[in-house]
């Protein structure tokens, strides 16, 4: 429980310094000049008084019943000086000091030496190498934590490794004049993690949205199941950044080229619920939007504007983030032509003109909040010198608290002509932009929240058809054998283990052992060459289609022979099935998290269209069915332009027993079954690879 850490009652400092210019000083002026409610003890041995507080010779002099130890001393005295507060009982350190596990093995061995006397005293140590804490809680107002950044009492709560990005979302809010609440940043997060602290956020009544930058996770495993339990009561936003990077890994499947880097965690928050950005601007300003209105319970907006081209922005802006905007109905119409002026448009966007007045927008807000056809309502306002804009902006914030559906506001003034218009709005809690774009897209991810939130999660079936051992005795032998590849035989014997429709085949080495095996499938066959060396096999002549009778593939054999002079070269003998769509499906091991799943266009198109999307393991049915309809070639899977259209049920379940597979077989490193044949009533794998 991280309740004392959050709502310490006595912070102590060990390093506090009478130099000004220095970390032990500065976080000792923070909670004074924060009006912490608690104790503080400030520790140094030379110093009788520091900041006009009495100072103490070590922790062992202090009062009983610590809640938190800043430490602001070199790292290696840092682990008597834990062992000291676990005499001493202390709940909890935050080690602001450097030179861990950030700086090599050195201080790696410290920070495993400090972090096993912590445990045997159950202390939970936040960071080491880090900024600290922070409560603006008018209870608590504890700053812990040896920033500048001063907020104002609000709803956000920020939780991130890296207290530079921390403080730019921070200062973000405090130039939007948008309060926060906890202020959590960890650096090496060596004990307290980043989903304990979201997991404690979630609890923390005073939190209505939690605000997350992350470069990449440590044990994905656990964000996932933590965030993910999270995300259904209470939003979480998040950046990740380093995207720009090239996924660096070579690989010989498709899945592993087609996988951008760290695609992975961009997978994690959209299984998890999270709402992502890509952009730090774009996320504090949904944030500040989150914080004070409600989820709306659709994606249908309603605005109001005083001018019109702006609102013509943001119309563009929604629509194009998936939000409606439905027509007034009539009798809103004929409401509202009763009090506007009689040149205002009464449409949606309702322009009230620039002569409108506090009246008219109230009017128009009500209406829409009474009206079942609108789910949030987007304001644009500009301030004319020819109106009474306070009373406009007290309307706005009348309304707002109401509560009823989110509003968000485009402000459109000189900030400093018009303060008290901008204060009204800022203290009512009303979230205002300074362009239409902010604003809408604020507003957006309010929506997208709401979709987020009524998301059918779907099942993650099990097939009990499947034949578990099987596919394991399979890997078991190819792993002793050292073969990083399976054979053609080895795979399409998984795949029928997972009841994976495979096409029919049969293994030959010589071409009449081709001929008998392509007699007993049946004609037309395709043969391939099968070894170990042979991965693009079309590349290399080693696949020859539609071969109608024994001859040809007599032939076909023989030529695959002497091109290929490869050792232990076998062949597959396959039967030949034209005119399906070639699908793509893969799979892919992440360290700590399961596999990605893959599904999209096959065949040739793989790398020139990259069409494909990714999941998670495990796969539910409804995530299936979404990623059929999610890469950009959906309409062909409906049999656009006069194609048949495919089996998507039996793609989806190819895609939940694919799920099932990897899971069940976590020694996979790779998988790619390309193409698959889809077709009206069935779908059909004719290639495949498993890599270990
Ligand atoms: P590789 O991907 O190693 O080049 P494939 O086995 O995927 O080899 O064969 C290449 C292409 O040949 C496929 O994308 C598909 O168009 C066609 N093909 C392969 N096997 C069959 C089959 N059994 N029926 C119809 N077409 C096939
Ligand atoms: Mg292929």
């Amino acid at each position: 429980m991280l309740d004392a850490l959050f709502r310490p009652k006595k912070v102590a400092v060990i390093g506090a310094s009478s130099k000004e210019l220095s970390i032990g000083n500065r976080v000792i002026k923070n909670l004074i000049d924060f009006g912490f409610k608690g104790a503080i003890y400030p520790i140094n041995p030379k110093a009788d008084e520091i900041r006009g507080l009495k100072a103490y010779k070590s922790i062992t002099d202090c009062p009983d019943n610590i809640d938190v130890v800043h430490m602001v001393i070199p790292a290696k005295f840092v682990p008597q000086a834990v062992e000291d507060c676990g005499k001493k009982g202390v709940k909890h350190i935050i080690i602001n000091s450097g030179g861990f596990s950030e700086t090599g093995a050195d201080g790696e061995a410290i920070e495993k030496d400090f972090l096993t006397r912590a445990a045997k005293y159950g202390i939970r140590i936040f960071g080491p190498n880090c900024q600290g804490v922070i409560n603006s809680d008018p209870d608590i107002r504890a700053y812990c934590n040896f920033t500048f950044t001063k907020p104002e009492p609000g709803f956000i709560s920020i939780v991130a490794l890296s207290g530079g990005v921390a403080e730019v979302i921070h200062q973000g809010f405090a130039a939007m004049g948008v309060g926060t609440r906890i202020y959590a940043s960890n650096g090496n997060a060596c004990d307290v993690t980043i989903p304990e602290i979201i997991d404690y956020l979630e609890k923390d009544e005073g939190t209505r949205v939690i605000v997350t930058y992350v470069e990449g996770l440590r044990d994905p495993a656990n964000f996932m199941q933590t965030v993910r339990q999270v995300t259904a009561s209470k939003p979480i936003l998040a950046m990740k950044a380093g995207r720009t990077k090239e996924g660096a890994k070579a690989a010989a499947s498709h899945t592993g080229g087609l996988a951008k880097e760290d695609l992975a965690t961009d997978l994690i928050f959209k299984k998890a619920g999270v709402v992502t950005f890509m952009d730090e601007g774009e996320l504090i300003q949904a944030a500040a939007a989150f914080a004070t209105q409600p989820i709306p319970k659709g994606n249908r907006v309603g605005i109001i504007t005083n001018t019109g081209g702006p609102a013509v922005i943001a119309t563009d802006i929604l629509v194009g983030a998936g939000c409606q905007l439905p027509p007034l109905s009539e009798k809103t119409a004929t409401l509202l032509k009763e009090t506007l002026y009689p040149e205002a448009s009464v449409n949606n966007p309702i322009d009230v003109l620039a002569t409108g007045t506090a009246a008219h927008y109230r009017a128009c807000m009500d209406a829409m909040m009474a009206d079942d056809a609108f789910d949030c309502v987007f304001i644009n306002f500009v301030t004319p010198f020819f109106v009474d804009n306070e009373s406009i902006a007290r309307e706005i914030v009348g309304v707002s608290r109401q509560g009823r559906k989110p509003i968000v506001c485009n402000l459109m003034t000189d900030r400093h002509q018009w303060t008290e218009v901008v204060k009204i709005l800022q203290d009512g809690g009303v979230p205002c932009f300074s362009l239409p774009g902010e604003a809408a897209r604020a507003m957006a991810a309010l929506v997208r929240y709401h979709e987020i939130r009524s998301r059918e999660i779907g099942e993650a079936k099990s097939f009990g058809d499947v034949d578990k051992r099987k596919g394991e005795n399979i890997l078991a032998k190819a792993g002793e054998a050292g073969r990083k590849n399976l054979s053609a035989d080895e795979v399409y014997g998984i795949l029928d283990a997972y009841g994976i429709p495979v096409a029919d085949w049969q293994m030959a080495s010589s071409p009449a052992e081709a001929v008998k095996a392509a007699e007993s499938i049946g004609f037309p066959v395709v043969v391939k060459a099968d070894a170990a060396d042979v991965v693009h096999k079309s590349d290399m002549g080693a696949v020859a289609v539609n071969l109608n009778d024994g001859q040809a593939v007599h032939t076909a054999v023989e030529q695959m022979q002497q091109k290929l002079t490869i050792d232990g070269l076998r062949f597959l003998v396959q039967k030949y099935l034209p005119g399906g769509l070639e699908v793509i499906m893969g799979a892919k091991a992440e360290a700590g998290l399961g596999h990605m799943v893959m599904f999209g266009l096959g065949g040739i198109y793989v790398e020139v269209l990259k069409d494909v999307v990714f999941n998670l393991t495990p796969v539910t049915d409804a995530e299936a069915e979404e990623m059929l309809s999610s890469i950009k070639g959906a309409p062909l899977l409906k049999g656009a332009r006069g194609q048949k259209n495919v089996d998507r049920g039996r793609l989806a379940e190819i895609i939940l027993r694919l799920s099932q597979l990897v899971s069940d077989l976590p020694a996979i490193q790779e998988m790619d079954l390309n193409p698959i044949m889809a077709f009206e009533n069935t779908a059909v794998v004719v290639d495949a690879r498993i890599s270990l």
